[in-house]
């Protein structure tokens, strides 16, 4: 008998229809012959409207007691569920993240795993139960409910199957399985039968909202099994592994994008030792993310360099920036806001020259200039201003040969979030 992690987001039960739709579907898969572990989100925009709540009575919650709100939206599912599938001639059983043995970091709001205690799991299995955990919740050592960030259901999904060692963990959503990019944006863009755990890691962290980075980590880590596929139909979704097969004459696999960019440039500064290590550790102790970095040539001892943040960053990295003013001299600072990076990720790009320069070419031909670009062996990123994206996506995936004949199925409510 085999093992089964079965994670439905919150569009995938958003409604009763939608519940009994899942519960159906966690019975037909029990008959087959698995134990079943089901991890479900919070049912549609619950934990939006739980958020819009929370900020007309205090619009600085603390962070403790916003957990201990968010996290009732999944207790919710889970209990509904189960009820659900007890109406259908089931036997199932409901545990909060904490009842299942989560223990984690003491932070709130984006707490990490630290250890899994599964054995109550695994004797509910073990009587014939279906086990429903809820997603994205754990406890610390001393006590206290913490949640692991938004989109943290996939990752207790996959940290459950990893900790109850099963076979398979397919995350149900409510498109068809991970596509080469975002099919509202092009049309004919192609579902994906295989990806690697790097590249999927890669388009999470670009963009590419169809699962969790931190879930993709858990499972590159743990060697999980990991399926993304459609909770509206019977589609073969996309496998998640080690190593995926290249189709023949396809070196990118896919292309993300982040519409949440800011450029800001810092000119003529003092080109002195350690000038970068001051700035950037400054930034980095007040929490803002840097993601590319560009120094761009020094003349008469004076440096320029830019980096990109995200756009709600901006006002506080342009104050981290002129507090150092007296320990790091400079011209001035400039900020380039509504900016977006696009991508494109694909394994087989160390091998094949001439990738990144293709890309640069497309974008050039479309009269766009390109702001900012780097590089990693699987992936080429560059920031252009955001008008045109759309338009650079199409012709990016046109260019690498990702276009197919048909349109991409997208069922369901779009959610990408869930
Ligand atoms: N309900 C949480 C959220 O909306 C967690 C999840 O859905 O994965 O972010
Ligand atoms: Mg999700």
């Amino acid at each position: 008998m085999s093992l089964l992690v079965m994670k439905f987001g919150g569009s995938s039960v958003g409604t009763p229809e939608r519940m009994q739709r899942v519960a159906r579907r966690i019975l037909e898969r029990q008959q087959e012959g698995h134990q079943i572990v089901v991890v479900v989100s919070a049912m549609g925009d619950t934990t939006d409207d739980l958020i819009d709540q929370s900020k007309q009575l205090n619009p600085n919650p603390p962070a403790r007691e916003m957990d201990m709100l968010l996290t009732t939206g999944e207790q919710i599912s889970i209990a509904l569920l189960s009820m659900t599938i007890h109406q259908l001639g089931g036997q199932a059983v409901s545990y909060t993240g904490w009842q299942a043995g989560f223990r984690t970091e003491p932070v709130h709001g984006k707490a990490r795993i630290t250890d899994i205690q599964a054995d109550r799991v695994i004797r509910s299995l073990d009587e014939g139960q279906i086990v429903i955990v809820a997603g994205f919740q754990g406890m610390s050592e001393d006590g206290e409910i913490t949640t692991f960030g938004r989109g943290g259901s996939d990752t207790t999904a996959v940290a459950l199957a990893a900790a109850v060692q099963a076979d398979r963990c397919e995350i149900y959503t409510d498109v068809d399985g991970v596509y080469s990019t975002d099919p509202r944006v092009v049309k004919c863009a192609r579902k994906l039968e295989e990806i690697s755990y790097d590249e999927m890691l890669e388009l999470a962290h670009l963009g590419a909202a169809v699962l969790h980075p931190r879930a993709v980590e858990y499972a590159k880590h743990n060697n999980v099994c990991l399926v993304v596929r459609s909770s509206f139909t019977y589609n073969e979704g996309t496998e998640v592994k080690e190593e995926a097969v290249m189709e023949q004459g396809i070196v990118v696999r896919g292309i993300a994008f982040d519409k949440n960019v800011a450029r800001i440039s810092l000119l003529g500064a003092q080109d002195i030792p350690g000038i970068l290590a001051k700035v950037f550790g400054a930034l980095a102790n007040n929490g803002i993310d840097v993601d590319i970095i560009v120094q761009s040539g020094v003349a008469d001892g004076k440096a320029d360099f830019s980096f990109s943040v995200s756009n709600n960053d901006i006002a506080k990295a342009l104050r981290v920036i002129e507090d150092l003013r007296s320990e790091v001299p400079f011209r001035e600072a400039t900020s380039e806001e509504n900016l977006v990076k696009v991508s494109i990720v694909g394994a087989g790009m160390v091998s094949h020259p001439g990738v990144a320069a293709k890309m640069f070419e497309t974008i050039s031909q479309l009269g766009v200039s390109i702001k900012m670009v780097s590089t990693s062996e699987i992936k080429c990123s560059c920031v252009i201003e955001a008008g045109p994206l759309n338009e650079v996506v199409r012709a990016l995936h046109t260019a690498y040969n990702l276009d197919t004949e048909e349109q991409a199925f997208v069922g369901g409510p779009q959610d990408r979030r869930e």
